[in-house]
C-alpha cells in the first residue's frame, strides 16, 4: 500500500536561533517539533485523511469517548543522528506490532502497521533539524491513538485520532550512567491475569502513579511491581523491564505472561546476550530469591531496560522492612555498549533492527 500524506508545513516554524537554544539542554518531553501527523478513523469508512501539519491543540468534545472510558494507546521510540550522518530508527516495526497488538485488546480499530511505519518516516523527514546531533541525545517520537466518537457509553468506538508528536530529548545520564533505586510496591500491583498489562495503554500509568508517589516519597527513582496474585515474583517497573545477573554469567528475565509489557529493549537484549553465548532464563522470579542472591552476593546485578535510558544498573532496592542494594555494573555496561552501538550505527546490525 503507498500513502499518500498530505503535507501542510507550519507556516512559523520556530526560528534557527531558538531551536538552537532549545535543543541545548532539553531534558525529556518538554521541548516539541514543529509538525504533528494526524491520520483518522470512521467505522465503515477506514483510515483516511493522513497529514502531516502544524503542530496545535486538538480540540475535542466534551463527550469524546477517550475522556470518559479511556480507550487510548500509545507508543514510544527514538530518532538518532546515526555515526555515518543518516538518520535512523530502532526497530520501528516492533513498536508497529506492538501498537496494534494494544489496539486490539483495547478493542480499537488496529492501524495497518506500514502507516504506522510511514507516519513515522513524513514526521522524521520534516522535524529532521530537530534531532540533537550531541552523542545520547534523539527525537523521542510519540504516536498514540484515541476513542474520538461522541458518545456516552460503554462500547467500542467507532472514530479514532491517531496522532505522532515528536519531542527532542538530552542524553538521559548526563554526567554518567547512574544507578536507579527501586522501591518495592507492597499496596498497588500494576496488572492482573485478564487485564491489560501487556498493552501499552494509558490507563495502565494511570494506575502507576500511585506507587510512584510511594517511591519517590522514599527517595527512590521508580517501582518495581509483584505480580498481582501472589504478590511473590517480580514483574516489571512502571516504565521499565528487569534482567538479573548472576556470578556465573546466567542471566533471569520475568517470563511474558501477559501480565507485563513486551519491552522492545528486553527483546533485543535477550537475543544480544543469547548470541554471545550467554544463558538467560526467561521465568518467574520471586522478590525473595531476588533479596536472598543480592544479599550472599551470588546476583552481581541488576538491571533495568527501557527505549527511554536503554539500559540502566539498579543499585539499591527498598522495601518496608529494609534494602539491600548491588554493586556490579560490569554485564550491565558491556550490554549498555553493544546495544548502543548497534542503535548508533557504530556497529554492525546483523539483525536488521536499524531502520
Ligand atoms: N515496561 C513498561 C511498563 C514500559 O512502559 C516500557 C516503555 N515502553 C517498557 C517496559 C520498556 O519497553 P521498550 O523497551 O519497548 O521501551
Amino acid at each position: 500500500m503507498s500513502i499518500e500524506f498530505e503535507i501542510r508545513p507550519n507556516p512559523q516554524p520556530v526560528s534557527d536561533l531558538e531551536r538552537a537554544a532549545l535543543l541545548t539542554d532539553p531534558g525529556f518531553g518538554r521541548v516539541f517539533s514543529d509538525h504533528m501527523v494526524t491520520v483518522r478513523y470512521a467505522e465503515g469508512k477506514g483510515w483516511y485523511d493522513p497529514r502531516v501539519e502544524p503542530r496545535a491543540p486538538i480540540a475535542i468534545d466534551p463527550a469524546s469517548a477517550v475522556l470518559h472510558y479511556a480507550q487510548e494507546i500509545f507508543e514510544g521510540l527514538k530518532a538518532y543522528h546515526a555515526h555515518d550522518g543518516s538518520v535512523t530508527m530502532f526497530r520501528p516495526d516492533a513498536n508497529a506490532a506492538r501498537f496494534r497488538r494494544s489496539a486490539e485488546r483495547m478493542a480499537m480499530a488496529p492501524l495497518p502497521e506500514d502507516l504506522f511505519l510511514a507516519s513515522l518516516d513524513e514526521l522524521v523527514r520534516i522535524d529532521r533539524q530537530w534531532i540533537p546531533t550531541d552523542e545520547g541525545g534523539s527525537l523521542y517520537l510519540r504516536p498514540f491513538m484515541f476513542a474520538s466518537e461522541v458518545f456516552l457509553g460503554v462500547k467500542p468506538s467507532s472514530d479514532y485520532l491517531y496522532v505522532v508528536i515528536a519531542s527532542a530529548v538530552g542524553s538521559y545520564f548526563k554526567g554518567g550512567v547512574k544507578p536507579v533505586a527501586l522501591w518495592v510496591s507492597q499496596d498497588y500491583t500494576r496488572s492482573a491475569p485478564g487485564g491489560t498489562g501487556a498493552a501499552k495503554c494509558g490507563g495502565n500509568y494511570a494506575a502507576s502513579l500511585s506507587a510512584q508517589a510511594e517511591a519517590a516519597e522514599r527517595g527512590c527513582d521508580q517501582v518495581v511491581f509483584l505480580d498481582a496474585v501472589e504478590r511473590r515474583y517480580v514483574e516489571e517497573l512502571g516504565g521499565m523491564n528487569v534482567f538479573f545477573v548472576y556470578d556465573d554469567g546466567t542471566m533471569v528475565t520475568p517470563a511474558l505472561t501477559g501480565t507485563i509489557l513486551p519491552g522492545i529493549t528486553r527483546d533485543s537484549i535477550l537475543t544480544l546476550a543469547r548470541d554471545r553465548g550467554m544463558t538467560v532464563v526467561e521465568r518467574p522470579y520471586s522478590f525473595d530469591e531476588w533479596r536472598t542472591d543480592a544479599e550472599s552476593g551470588k546476583l552481581r546485578e541488576a538491571f533495568a531496560c527501557g527505549t527511554a535510558a536503554v539500559i540502566t544498573p539498579i543499585g539499591r532496592v527498598a522495601f518496608p522492612d529494609g534494602e539491600f542494594t548491588m554493586t556490579g555494573t560490569e554485564v550491565t555496561e558491556r550490554l549498555r555498549r553493544e546495544l548502543v552501538d548497534i542503535q548508533r550505527g557504530r556497529a554492525a546490525d546483523p539483525y536488521g533492527w536499524v531502520h
